[in-house]
């Protein structure tokens, strides 16, 4: 059983860095509470035992909000992973063969205790990504809610059945699952990024090998312990972290592992990719972004500066669909900038179980110096800060909301993703020079606009060169809705019906002899 080595409670309050000192307090006994749940877990979950590293290295997972120890966990490599994969691959048969009804079942039944637990995993997730609670409670209803479609869609996966070209032939397609899963997730939706790759997995028969963030990996085992307590069979679902390119490497290269699905940064993605080659799995990924945001002259303003806010500011700008230019009208350019400012002012920064506040700190503090990079460029090159532009005054990795004006293409806040709390406000003349510059990326995950035309509406939405377009509405995710990029965003899409086609192979079976009597 993993006990968690938790440092919480030897760390003198005195010695809390700059913050508040009652958070601080409230987060040692959410912490301490925590750690008795019978959710918290800080092992490696393979073949149904939580295990050590093999030479018993750990790492610490931190509070990235006041920087300190939550736990230590495994710190495993190569051999734990291969011992994961065959441990998936010999629970596979029987999972396999499962009916659809039966692994529904237990799908529900994780689902249900997801959500009956949902205080707790919404605590873990604010304490080690720093997310605010109100959100980190979202992204638990968020994340189970792929549990949910998915242990419904596992009795929907029909095949099919061909017209013979043959008299005395039948031909059908059968869906069978995939095999086993290397699923590779990361920090900034401990629970949901995971569970929107394992809920289609499990649905239609697939074992998994997942290797969450080393960031945030109490998540991700709460939510194996939760699929133990759902019945869901030992060494259908294991959980490793450690050394991610050790343990990336083991999945790639293994024979049995059939698939790799990868959310994350665009350069491992990358190397994902290559690496697949090697055994020839099939590959999803879901990529950086570089999600456009244009308001256009005939958009409701509320609605925008709502809109672009939400998208923007959510999880402190650190998502892949987060909007990273916000390419405005120049008939509305002023007017826009000083409401969103308005709006931005009054975003609370602070530590994610202080009521009130919506801005938690970024991960880490090379987080902040990206952030920091990505603006002296901008100034350098004559931009202006009207709002924020610096680290907030609460200290460790809280930044300032910030709203940059005259960016221009060319600065690396338009060509790159940000990941953290800045709004740089782009300006253009007509629909098509707006259009030009929100498809001038090799990004094409999340784009949204602001309009009321309608016809603009569809003409827009057509033109752009993205996976998921919003219209008037800057948070769109959903798990009934298919969620992926185009050009470098990625392949493949998550969630869904067409979710669990990632996770499928087709056979094609043709039975001859039809009239042989
Ligand atoms: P981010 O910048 O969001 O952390 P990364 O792509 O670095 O994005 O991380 C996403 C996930 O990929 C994490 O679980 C991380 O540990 C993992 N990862 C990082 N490098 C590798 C690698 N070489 N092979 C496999 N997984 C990796």
């Amino acid at each position: 059983m993993g006990v968690a080595r938790f440092a919480l409670c030897k760390m003198a309050s005195s010695l809390l860095p700059r913050m508040h000192r009652p958070s601080a307090l409230r987060q040692m006994s959410v912490a301490a509470d925590l750690k008795n749940s019978t959710i918290f877990r800080s092992q490696g979950l393979i073949g149904g035992q939580w295990v050590a590293a093999h030479d018993g290295k750990t790492l610490q997972v931190n509070n990235p909000s006041t920087g300190e120890i939550i736990a230590d966990v495994p710190f495993m490599g190569r051999r734990e992973t291969n011992d994961a994969i065959s441990s998936a691959y010999e629970a596979l048969n029987s999972w396999s063969k499962l009916t659809a009804a039966e692994r529904s079942k237990c799908l529900r039944k994780w689902y249900d205790l997801i959500m009956s637990h949902k205080e707790e995993l919404g605590q873990l997730i604010t304490l080690e990504q720093g997310k605010p609670l109100k959100e980190a409670l979202g992204e638990v209803s968020y994340g189970a809610s792929f549990i949910e479609f998915f242990a419904e869609e596992a009795k929907r996966v029909y095949g099919d059945i061909i017209p013979a070209t043959l008299a005395d032939r039948r031909l059908f397609v059968l869906k069978q699952p995939v095999g086993v899963v290397g699923a590779i997730t990361p920090w900034n939706f401990p629970l949901a990024m995971i569970t929107r790759k394992v809920g289609p997995a499990l649905a239609c028969g697939c074992t998994a090998v997942v290797k969450p963030s080393e960031l945030t990996p109490l998540t991700a085992l709460a939510a194996a312990e939760l699929a133990l307590q759902a019945g869901i069979p030992p060494g259908v679902l294991n959980v490793v972290m450690g050394n991610a390119s050790d343990i990336g490497d083991a999945l790639l290269a293994s024979p049995q592992v059939r698939k790799i699905t990868f959310t994350g940064s665009t350069a491992v993605g990358k190397k994902l990719m290559a690496g697949a080659a090697g055994t020839v799995k099939r590959i999803s990924l879901e990529l950086g972004g570089n999600a456009p945001c244009i308001v256009f002259d005939d958009a409701d303003l509320d609605v925008a500066v709502k809109g672009v806010l939400a998208a923007k500011f959510r999880n402190s700008g650190q998502t892949c669909v987060c909007a990273n230019r916000v390419i405005v009208h120049e008939g509305i350019y002023e007017k826009f900038a000083e409401a969103f400012s308005k709006a931005v002012q009054n975003l609370q920064v602070g530590d994610g179980f202080t009521e009130g506040v919506v801005q938690g700190p970024l991960i880490n503090e090379a987080a902040v110096q990206k952030v920091e990079s990505f603006l002296q460029d901008a100034l350098s090159k004559g931009a202006k800060v009207i709002l924020g532009g610096k680290r907030h005054s609460l200290g460790m990795t809280f930044y300032e909301p910030t709203i940059v004006t005259d960016v221009k293409t060319d600065m690396l806040l338009a060509r790159e993703e940000v990941f953290g709390p800045v709004a740089p406000l782009l300006r253009f003349k007509t629909e098509e020079e707006a259009i030009r510059i929100a498809n001038d990326t090799n990004a094409g995950l999340a784009a949204y606009i602001f309009t009321s035309n309608v016809q603009r509406t569809w003409r827009v939405s057509e033109a752009l060169e993205y996976g998921l377009v919003g219209v008037n509405e800057g948070i769109i995710s959903t798990e009934v809705a298919p969620f992926g990029g185009v050009k470098q965003s990625g392949l493949g899409r998550e969630g869904s019906k067409y979710g669990i086609d990632e996770y499928l192979e087709l056979k094609y079976v043709c039975l001859g002899d039809m009239n042989r009597k």
